[in-house]
């Protein structure tokens, strides 16, 4: 597609040979009257009138706080659309409300779309929002890409109903700045199955680290998947560095190497404006010499600083980039990497995974989440709830049975159920269960997301977004490593969970086959499939 204003739009630069730049905005809580100090409207435009800005990205609701969408700031360059991003995050709305955004997004031409779950919610009127999630980046990857198809829904006199086709580009975020193997491996894996899912365009959160960011280029070349992934820059000041420090901004990176210098430049005469422009055009200069698909520029910046940073990077000699390597390695002590080092060009060697942790996949070693418990509720489910294996055709015969006639029996099934799992997993009694694909963890209390298709981005040192627990995927991930399963974890149908079965018996509806493992799997139709009656 060709943008209107004649310009090749974001889909063609990403998949063209050129190297684009492109610069983030994040709109504003509260008016942004045309020709006042914080006209959004100007600034974007002032972007896009740039020649050496490509594209422009607008934000959906950063750092979980409530702000002008994004399609109201794109809707006011109306003939530069196909040249602008729009955020979509689950932390707000549902699965309907996400699909009427995507369907408004479709309508008014923007079809560039970055598929995020999102930050938790930090702030709202009279206190924090409710958070929503829904669905999770996987998910929404997912509602996209059938959309694109041609969604189809049940029709209104019967059969099947296919809507129009949207032209969705779809982007997804990968976060490869964890410090910990059970943190970064899931982020590879899940971005694997998003790209399985339906992502045509990868971006990492922020770091600054090199090596880090050229391993995400490895995992997919390794997977033989030729997705164009887009180098992420932040121009940093003294400040920022200290917020990504601190780790309260989800899934950036500052280590306290980088923090050293921030504070060592911040505290000059120019608080560090040089150091950190240049240090940004050096990031941008790396990511073309590898072989990125574009770079893209954040920051509480002027229109005209982010200009003169891209003509840095544009002015460096062809080969600086391979020197930017080594210096731009901030990486944590004792940081996991997926990839072993080559001290030849500083980066990770393409064909040499981490032999030390092969050797762990081969031989995994006990960790304090194998637990008995653990250990019994693998063996009651491959007796009890394997189908065609163990007691699952008389439990299944049974539920029938009690279906048909429910009486005392059924009831105190349900009450043992409900007093079991809550004791052994603190269930949240959510009816559609999904602890056999949380390695027996329950994704509704030990998640702050609810998040039953793998991690979001914002753990930090093994930690949830929120501080207050281990994220629970780094956990799930250390529990299959045990049995060597943590490679496939993914390997399955996204899980979609079916909220009309909340407060039912999840046992129940998992042998009558009302749970989300019958209800998603594929029927042969394709078509959405309606709630159980
Ligand atoms: S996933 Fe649902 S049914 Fe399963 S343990 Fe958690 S709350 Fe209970
Ligand atoms: S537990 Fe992990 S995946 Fe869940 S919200 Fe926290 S950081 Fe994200």
């Amino acid at each position: 597609m060709i943008a209107t204003d004649s310009k090749p739009s974001y889909r063609e630069m990403i998949t063209g040979d050129r190297f684009y730049y492109g610069v983030e905005v994040v709109t504003t809580r509260g008016l942004s009257p045309p020709g006042s100090p914080g006209d959004l409207a100007a600034l974007a435009g002032s972007l896009l009138g740039d020649p050496r800005v490509g594209w422009i990205s607008v934000t959906d609701n950063p750092g979980g706080a409530p702000m002008l969408p994004p399609d109201w700031l794109a809707g006011l360059l109306p003939d530069k659309r196909g040249r602008i991003v729009v955020h979509l995050t689950c932390k707000d709305l549902n699965r309907n409300g996400l699909e009427a955004a995507a369907w408004r997004y479709a309508s008014e031409g923007f079809d560039n779309v970055l598929a995020l779950t999102g930050d938790y919610p930090t702030t709202g009127f009279h206190g924090q929002a409710n958070p929503v999630f829904d669905l999770d980046s996987t998910g929404l990857v997912s509602l996209l890409r059938s959309m694109n198809d041609g969604l189809k829904i049940p029709g209104r006199r019967g059969g099947v109903e296919v809507l129009p086709q949207t032209n969705f580009f779809i982007g997804c975020a990968v976060s490869p700045f964890k410090l910990h193997e059970h943190e970064l491996v899931p982020q590879y894996l899940k971005l694997i199955r998003k790209i399985a899912a339906g992502t045509q365009w990868v971006i990492p959160q922020l770091g600054y680290d090199m090596r880090k960011f050229h391993e995400v280029k490895l995992v997919l070349a390794s997977r033989g998947l030729e997705v164009p992934v887009i180098g992420n820059v932040y121009l940093l000041s003294k400040v920022v560095a200290k917020l990504f420090h601190s780790g309260k901004l989800a899934g950036c990176v500052v280590s306290d190497g980088l923090l050293e210098q921030a504070e060592k430049y911040g505290g000059g005469a120019d608080k560090g404006r040089v150091f950190f422009q240049e240090l940004a055009a050096k990031q941008l200069a790396v990511f073309k010499g590898l072989g990125f698909a574009a770079g893209y520029l954040g920051g509480m910046a002027k229109p005209e600083t982010f200009s003169s940073i891209i003509e840095k990077a544009e002015s460096f000699a062809p080969d600086d980039w391979r020197e930017f390597i080594r210096e731009i390695q901030f990486s944590r002590p004792g940081e996991f990497f997926l990839f072993d080092h080559d001290p030849q060009t500083g980066l990770s060697e393409p064909a040499r995974v981490n032999r030390e942790f092969l050797r762990s996949l081969e031989r995994p070693p006990k960790n304090g989440e194998v637990t008995l418990s653990y250990r019994f509720s693998r063996l009651v489910h491959d007796i009890a709830f394997t189908e065609n294996k163990g007691l699952f055709g008389l439990f299944r015969r049974l539920y029938s049975r009690w279906e048909k006639k429910p009486g005392r029996l059924s009831r105190f099934a349900y009450w043992l159920e409900k007093n079991a799992k809550h004791l052994a997993f603190e269930c949240q009694d959510c009816g559609d269960c999904s602890l056999p694909d949380c390695a027996y963890l329950c994704p509704m209390i030990a998640c702050s997301k609810h998040s039953r298709n793998g991690p979001c981005g914002g753990s930090a040192d093994g930690r949830c977004e929120l501080g207050d627990k281990t994220c629970f995927w780094a956990r799930v991930y250390q529990r299959m490593k045990f049995y060597r399963q943590s490679e496939t974890m993914f390997d399955r149908p996204i899980v979609f969970y079916h909220p009309e079965l909340k407060h039912t018996s999840s046992w129940a509806n998992r042998y009558l086959d009302k749970d989300h493992q019958a209800l998603d799997r594929p029927n042969g139709d394709g078509v959405q499939q309606d709630a159980p009656a």
